[in-house]
Formats: structure tokens, C-alpha cells, sequence
């Protein structure tokens, strides 16, 4: 495979700003504004996607540190209620794996009725728990898969539990989930596979968008030469499909997207790696542990549990949030000389 130039991230007007502007909202010194808040609620996961985990799965997260449905809805309320973020999306590790999702939803729907919950999830298992999830609250999910061949799966994940996978993206859309979409990380040893999973996302009405590998797996395995580019990608699908650009969902939305085959649906890559959009970055995240973090690929993270525990205020809360987010990085810079992989993987700090 030919090696890929690996962009570097834009930094959008590079503001400099010195002094964070007096405003409520989560801002950063490269003029960029949070809204999305991705909350990690765990660690353990259903699969061991290469991409992604270790084969033994990620070091337990002792219980005491693992935030709480109730202390997850009070730092959702801090979010949705000081911090202006307009949407919240659960994810892990595998959000499925607590038992108490549930009611982590219902505690969240409840302090922020008008606000879009969101999951990202496997879909192992969730067939017995999509229409309950649903009643709790939960509005929309991003279903990862990235193959529709058996075997594939089986070796990708490390799991047999494709099946569970697809009838867990049925029972959702009998639940009433609808407008499902599809992550898909490729590998070397899946691209072929991309046309097929593609007509499947046809047929079965749910939007896939690919995503680029980034280096974020836990073996670090990664390397610019072999990943799966949305380059390659586009080539790949070509040979079966007709694809047309089209505009964004919405324009700081991440992937890109195209029609087709004159109208049977739409494919979308997130080329995260050698398109970077960090400059139009809009996401906060929170660690299973509570802690804020600004970036996937910064390992600065701040603790809000400890000062939750030890009986910190809503806006005391809020305030070490901003200042959190006020030094955010301008981008992953990916290839550069200088630049150093997160200590953590993608499903430690929740993708
Ligand atoms: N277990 C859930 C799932 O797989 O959807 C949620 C957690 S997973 C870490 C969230 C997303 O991160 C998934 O869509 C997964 O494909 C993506 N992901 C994991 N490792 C990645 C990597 N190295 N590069 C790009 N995306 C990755
Ligand atoms: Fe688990 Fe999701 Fe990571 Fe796959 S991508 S190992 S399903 S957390």
C-alpha cells in the first residue's frame, strides 16, 4: 500500500485569544465553541475490536471511581443548564455494559427534558433493551460495524456476536429509533468488505458513514502506511457504486457525504486523520471517571468528580469546566514530528 500524507490539522483564525471572554459557554483560545458532550460510562466492552482494545480488555475501573447515574445527570445538568452544550451522547467502552443505562437516561431525560440523547453502541444485547432504553429517554444511536461478513467480524472483533449485532439494529428500529446511523472503521483486511456493508446500510435504511482509523488503539498498531484512507476508500466503493458529493448534514458537521446511485441513500467518511476537522471541533468529553476531556489526543484531563464528592457547587462545577475547555489543543497533529499518542485508547476515554 502506498504511504498516505496524513494532514495536519487548520487551526480556524487562530484567535490567540489571551484571556478567556467572560461568557458562559464552553470556548476555547482557538475561537471554537463546545455543544456536543460525549459521556463515557464505562470501560468493559462485549468485543475487542483490534482497532480499539486489547485482547484482554482495558484494566478494570475500580467502582468507587466510576460516576454514578445520579452524578452523571448532575454533570449532564451542569452541561445542558450552565455550560450551554445542546446535545449528549453516551458511549464507552460499551455503553450496553451497564446494567444501569437505564436509568442513567432517565435521570438525564429528566434534567434535560429538551435536550437530544444520543448513543454510541455495539449493539450486542440490544435487542432486549432498545425499547426500554427508548421509554427511558434515549433518542437516536450510532450502531459501529464494520463488516457484514461472519468471519470478518469474528476476527475484527475478536467475537462471534454478529448476529446479535443485526438483530439488535432491527429490535431498535422497531423500537422507533430511527434515522440509525453506522460507524465503520476499515482495516487492510476489511476494505473489501466496504461495498457489501454498504449495499447491506441500503437495504436495511440506516446511514453508514465510514471513519478513518486514528491512533488510538490500544496495541498502537496504528501506522500513517497501512490506514484505511477516505481516499481508498471512495476508489474502493467506486468500482460498485455511483457517488455524487453532497452537501453536509449540517456544515460543521464531521463527514462528508455523497448520494448514492442517483438517490438509494447516502455514504458519508469522517476523514479524521487526513482531513482533520479539528478546527470546527464543537465536543466536550467526559472520562467514566469524571474527569473533563478537552481532546481525544490530549491526556490533560480534569477532575470534576473529586470536587463533586467533596461538595463542589453547580456553578463551581461549571467554572472548572470552562476553564478546562478555555485550553483545549488546536488539533491532533498526527505525523507531525512532534507528536505524542494519548496514554489512553479510544474505548479508556469513550470515542
Ligand atoms: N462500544 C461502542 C461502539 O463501538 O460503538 C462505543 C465506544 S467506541 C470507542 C466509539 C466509536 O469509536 C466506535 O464507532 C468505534 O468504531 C470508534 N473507534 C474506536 N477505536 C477507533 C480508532 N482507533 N479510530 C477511529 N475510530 C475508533
Ligand atoms: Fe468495544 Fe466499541 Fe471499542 Fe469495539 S470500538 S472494542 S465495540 S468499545
Amino acid at each position: 500500500m502506498t504511504p498516505v500524507h496524513v494532514g495536519l490539522p487548520g487551526i480556524r483564525g487562530a484567535l490567540g485569544l489571551r484571556e478567556r471572554p467572560d461568557t458562559p459557554d464552553l470556548i476555547d483560545r482557538f475561537g471554537r465553541t463546545a455543544r456536543d458532550l460525549r459521556v463515557s460510562i464505562t470501560e468493559k466492552c462485549s468485543l475487542r475490536c483490534r482497532y480499539c482494545m486489547p485482547e484482554a480488555g482495558l484494566p478494570p475501573i475500580e467502582a468507587s471511581k466510576l460516576l454514578t447515574p445520579e452524578e452523571i445527570a448532575r454533570l449532564v445538568g451542569v452541561a445542558v443548564h450552565r455550560l450551554g452544550v445542546r446535545e449528549v451522547r453516551f458511549t464507552g467502552g460499551e455503553p450496553l455494559m451497564r446494567r444501569d443505562l437505564e436509568q442513567i437516561i432517565r435521570k438525564c431525560r429528566s434534567v434535560a427534558p429538551h435536550t437530544p440523547i444520543a448513543a454510541t453502541t455495539n449493539a450486542v444485547g440490544l435487542e432486549h433493551r432498545a425499547r426500554t432504553l427508548v421509554e427511558a429517554g434515549l433518542d437516536r444511536i450510532n450502531v459501529s460495524l464494520d463488516t457484514i461478513d461472519r468471519n470478518s467480524f469474528a476476527l475484527l472483533t475478536r467475537r462471534d456476536r454478529l448476529d446479535s449485532v443485526l438483530t439488535g439494529i432491527r429490535a431498535a428500529q422497531r423500537a422507533g429509533l430511527s434515522q440509525i446511523k453506522i460507524n465503520a472503521v476499515l482495516m487492510p483486511d476489511t476494505l473489501d468488505g466496504a461495498a457489501d456493508l454498504l449495499s447491506w446500510c441500503l437495504d436495511a435504511q440506516v446511514e453508514l458513514r465510514f471513519i478513518e482509523q486514528m491512533p488510538l488503539d490500544a496495541e498502537r498498531a496504528w501506522a500513517s502506511t497501512t490506514m484505511i484512507t477516505a481516499q481508498h476508500l471512495l476508489d474502493a466503493l467506486r468500482h460498485k457504486f455511483d457517488l455524487v458529493e453532497t452537501r453536509r448534514e449540517d456544515p460543521s458537521a464531521p463527514a462528508e457525504r455523497w448520494i448514492v446511485d442517483g438517490g438509494k441513500g447516502f455514504v458519508g467518511i469522517i476523514a479524521s486523520v487526513t482531513r482533520s476537522f479539528c478546527s470546527e471541533c464543537d465536543r466536550t468529553r467526559l472520562t467514566a471517571e469524571g474527569t473533563v476531556r478537552p481532546c481525544l489526543f490530549s491526556d490533560r484531563e480534569t477532575d470534576l468528580r473529586t470536587r463533586m464528592r467533596e461538595g463542589a457547587s453547580d456553578e463551581e462545577l461549571a467554572d472548572v469546566w470552562r476553564a478546562a475547555m478555555w485550553s483545549k489543543s488546536a488539533g491532533h497533529a498526527i505525523d507531525t514530528v512532534g507528536f505524542v499518542r494519548p496514554v489512553r485508547s479510544m474505548g479508556a476515554i469513550g470515542g
